[in-house]
């Protein structure tokens, strides 16, 4: 009898499983005006990722709770994609072995996993000693996986009086494409240092440093539940289930959890103070956790910033910078 009940225990898991889970569908909402527009931002949807205009249908992924909340509001709605991690997985074709020895392709839809980025890391310091570091770890996630970071200099391992400057990427675990394009700008100053102008200048004159994975326990939960890449997790994994693929429910958005308590913690959109919408900001600030660029040691020196968060084609500007629209 014991293996029987096993089976039925692991088909009630496996059934629990199914109805638990949570998946990120993509929608239109009819939205009449712009102040519409506030329903929209109340769900704890990203805005950044809308595509459209008042007057019109607006195109937005949206987890299970985002679109009952969107309906509740009486939003006019209709789904495209019923399960956008399935249609992405669906999509994803072999591009070819994955290349250890300079930029390449990635296992995971193209995109390196954690563990590949960790050993182009450790290939870059095989083929260029003299130009980068061992990777070390700044930081450790929620779950305990180190956060890495490299530094691309001359003298790479003395603290040169050089102004210091910081490249960080997937901070939402489902934006990959950030990540890809910091190691191919890292590989770009090492293969191009004392043939190209410009990388040459760099690597002598600043001490650039690299964060590609910050969100490492985010891109690794979907990873494991989308091994091939599609995964729509976003936020990091605080009080999240690892048995089972939640979209969007609990963890902390740790792109909406930076500066003072007074700066993320505004009120007024972009993000929300809902654990379970996808731009959840915390009450108190992650820092030593989840984002190892915030770590002081190297907060204190960074003289300047820039974050790869792709999503759509867009790019963030730090403050300061003039926006830049439709390039
Ligand atoms: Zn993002």
């Amino acid at each position: 009898m014991r293996p029987l009940l096993l089976a039925a225990a692991a088909f009630a898991l496996c059934a629990f499983q199914v109805f638990s889970s949570e998946t990120t569908r993509l929608i239109e909402v009819f939205v009449p005006d712009a102040a519409s527009l506030a329903s929209i931002d109340r769900a704890g949807i990203d805005m950044t990722e809308l595509r459209g205009k008042p007057g019109g249908w607006i195109r937005i992924p949206a987890s299970d709770r985002a679109v009952r909340s969107l309906r509740s509001s009486g939003l006019t709605l209709r789904i495209l994609i019923e399960n956008m991690e399935e249609d992405h997985a669906a999509q994803v074709r072999p591009l070819g072995p994955v290349n250890a020895l300079g930029f390449g392709i990635g296992s995971m839809g193209g995109h390196y996993t954690y563990a590949e980025m960790a050993r182009q890391l450790d290939t870059m310091k095989l083929l260029y000693p003299n130009l980068i570091t061992n990777k070390t770890i700044i930081g450790s996630s929620f779950r305990g996986r180190p956060i890495f970071a490299v530094k691309i200099s001359d003298n790479p391992d003395v603290q040169e009086d050089e102004p210091e400057v910081l490249y960080t990427a997937l901070i939402h675990a489902r934006e990959p494409a950030g990540m890809m394009s910091v190691i191919y700008y890292m590989w770009h100053l090492l293969n191009h240092y004392g043939t190209d102008p410009e990388a040459t200048y760099l690597v002598n004159n600043r001490q650039i440093w690299f964060v590609p994975i910050v969100n490492v326990d985010g891109y690794e939960y979907n990873r494991k539940f989308y091994p091939s890449g599609g995964g729509m997790r976003r936020k990091n994994l605080r009080n999240v289930d690892t048995l089972t693929y939640q979209g969007s429910a609990y963890g902390i958005d740790l792109n909406r959890n930076f500066g003072t308590h007074e700066m993320w913690n505004s009120p007024y959109g972009g993000s929300s103070d809902d654990p379970f919408d996808d731009t959840y900001r915390h009450t108190g600030m992650v820092g030593a956790r989840d984002r190892g660029a915030e770590r002081p040691r190297l907060r204190s020196r960074i003289q300047g910033c820039a974050q790869l968060s792709y999503v759509g084609g867009l790019s963030d500007l730090p403050v300061g910078v003039p926006a830049v629209r439709d390039q």
